[in-house]
């Protein structure tokens, strides 16, 4: 396999940096308050950093979830990511009208509000970084989708929508912790909005429809309660996180802790340069995506490898090669290979088989050869 082009795969490839632990002058960088553990000097768990930034590249991978036990790095990597979090366009409205919008299909195309704001000049959308959300664990259902605000309905006895966790969720990325102890009717909620993009929400006679082009990142630790099979196979990549098991590396994550808890602002600033370069790859690899296209046969390689697998759906080999089109763009390439693939295949195919599947196509495809031979009969 040929050396990453890009300066943040080299990164993860060569997880132990460790003349980053040599001490460095302090400077006053500016950094905000809540300096965070940066990414790209957590130690090992190349497959984890991985998944995480092509899913920051390519929606269309359809979001992660880490499954590990605790103290294993997942919460940290993914509140990590805020630093290197890409740049979108954002509506102002929260019914996502934008000027793009406008030129496309016409005036009648967003909102009455937006239109007079559009006639008088004013902009409609905002360019910002993308932003972390984290799903508290407690949230009610109409807490993430919206419901009757009850202030105002005890106070005016006025129905009034008040907006959920996931219309401020849109272009941004939502995680969710623990999401096998979340309820059901919640995490499908979000699964649906997540897969199509937008979701409506219905109360009485009062509906409005969110835009929620979701970022999913999910984490669980498996000792706490299992995740049914439906719920899991909707996420596109899946990585089992475990503890580092190479003592050289235990020890430098280890000594890179305590760095970090002395002095949080010095060590942030350690990896500030390398957290800018990987954030200006992030944002071109996903501009570049667009133009990403794949080798000869990589496509029918993929689904050669999913149908050998008996891997019933259809979201492995969509997840697959959409992660792979992401390494590639990441890469700076805009040519997926078959290394590609191999790379991500791991992340979008396991924890995909299901023998009750497998043994419930077997007898129904039984079933119809009978039925066939008696009506051909
Ligand atoms: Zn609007």
């Amino acid at each position: 396999m040929t050396a990453p082009k890009s300066h943040l795969l080299e990164i993860l490839r060569q997880y132990s940096v460790a003349q980053k632990v040599i001490s460095t002058p302090l400077t006053d960088n500016g950094l905000a308050d809540d300096a965070r553990f940066p990414f790209l000097s957590l130690v090992g768990q190349t497959e984890m950093k991985l998944a995480l930034l092509l899913s920051l590249v390519n929606r269309n991978v359809g979001g992660v979830l880490l499954i590990g036990p605790r103290g294993t790095g997942k919460t940290t990597a993914v509140r990590g990511l805020v630093e290197l979090m890409p740049t979108i366009t954002r509506s102002l409205c929260p019914y996502g009208c934008t000027e793009a919008a406008v030129e496309a299909l016409g005036i009648d195309a967003i909102c009455t509000d937006c239109a007079k704001k559009y006639a008088n000049g004013e902009p409609l959308t905002a360019t910002e970084p993308m932003r972390l959300i984290e799903l508290p664990l407690n949230s009610r259902l109409e807490d993430v989708v919206g419901g009757i605000n009850e202030r105002i309905a005890i106070e005016q006895q006025k129905v009034q929508l008040q907006r959920g966790i996931l219309s401020y969720a849109d272009q941004n990325l939502l995680y969710i912790d623990e999401v096998n102890l979340l309820d059901d009717a919640i995490i499908n909620a979000i699964l649906d909005a997540a897969a199509q993009g937008m979701f409506t929400v219905r109360r009485g006679p009062m509906t409005a429809t969110y835009q929620s082009r979701l970022f999913l990142v999910g984490s669980m630790n498996p000792e706490e309660g299992k995740l049914r099979p439906q719920i899991q196979d909707r996420f596109g990549l899946r990585v089992v996180v475990r503890g580092l098991t190479d003592p050289s590396n235990r020890l430098e994550a280890y000594r890179r802790a305590v760095a970090y808890q002395q002095n949080p602002h010095q060590f942030v600033a350690r990896w500030q340069a390398d957290t800018e370069q990987a954030t200006a790859e992030i944002q071109a690899a996903r501009e570049r995506l667009p133009h990403v296209t794949f080798a000869p046969d990589v496509e029918k390689t993929g689904l050669r490898w999913v149908q050998e697998l008996h891997i019933e759906s259809h979201r492995a080999e969509i997840t697959m090669l959409e992660a792979a089109r992401a390494y590639a763009a990441l890469d700076e390439r805009d040519t997926a290979t078959l290394d590609d693939l191999r790379i991500v295949a791991p992340m979008a195919l396991r924890q995909r088989e299901s023998a009750f599947i497998t043994d419930y196509m077997a007898k129904e495809s039984d079933y119809d050869r009978q039925i066939s031979e008696v009506i051909s009969r």
